[in-house]
């Protein structure tokens, strides 16, 4: 069922280029691996999927152990500070990177591992109550700290759009980032390389490419509800 709907992912993602005049080649999927088992990542990574994202710090490092080095682990999910040290060298992308304080631990973790740690910084351009990040208005700020500590690269801009019935309905929230993104492109600061734009996720990925997302995060469309279980 994965490779299905991997392949059903990748028909409406090449779908949505066309529309909005883009090349297909500039999106890249990321297979939201959350709650779900390495046979099934082993399913979408033998169907050819190669990027693949998580939410948390020990579900990453347990799979990341046991499944094939040439994966592309996208931390996406909110990192505490002290489990900096355990990611730094592990991830392909930490998409969200809230804080100027957490990534002064990553900036502090990377140097002692002598490594370079690539970062987006995660937008709540919603200012939804119950999400991280910086607001839209704070971020050129925080993306000029940031700037400064030379084991960290910021490649890009991330966001979570709401929840909501119509994907529609998230179109502004969508144009909003890439606009900001824009213009931090525009901005071009020292040792901030604006290629990457990630957001949309299953309800909404097809509109966020309209909008210029370089990155979508797919979850629930490749490998079906996740269930939680109190273990
Ligand atoms: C879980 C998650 C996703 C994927 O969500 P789906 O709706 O299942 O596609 C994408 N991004 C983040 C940050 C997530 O936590």
């Amino acid at each position: 069922m994965v490779k299905e709907n991997l392949e059903e992912v990748k028909k409406r993602i090449f779908k949505a280029c066309k529309r909005a005049g883009r090349n297909p080649e500039e999106v890249t999927l990321i297979a939201v691996s959350k709650t779900k088992p390495a046979d099934m990542i082993t399913e979408a990574y033998n169907s050819g999927a190669r990027d693949f994202g998580e939410n948390k710090v020990q579900e990453l490092t347990e799979k990341c152990l046991i499944l094939p080095g040439d994966i592309r682990w996208h931390m996406i999910g909110h990192l505490q500070r002290n489990k900096v040290k355990q990611v730094v060298g592990m991830t392909a992308l930490i998409h969200s990177v809230d804080s100027i304080r957490l990534a002064e631990q990553i900036q502090e973790e990377a140097a002692k591992k002598n490594v370079t740690v690539d970062i987006l910084l995660e937008v709540n351009v919603a200012k939804e109550e119950s999400k991280f990040g910086f607001n839209l208005d704070e971020a050129e700020s925080a993306i000029s700290e940031i700037a400064t500590f030379q084991h960290v690269k910021i490649k890009g801009l991330m966001t979570i759009a709401p929840f909501v019935e119509n994907p529609e309905e998230n179109r502004p929230v969508f144009q909003k980032l890439n606009q900001l993104y824009i213009d931090m492109q525009r901005k071009n600061i020292d040792n901030v390389n604006m290629t990457v734009l990630s957001m949309g996720m299953t309800g909404d990925y097809e509109v966020a490419i309209e909008e210029g997302a370089t990155l979508v995060r797919v979850g629930t469309g490749i490998f079906g509800t996740r269930y939680y279980m109190n273990t």
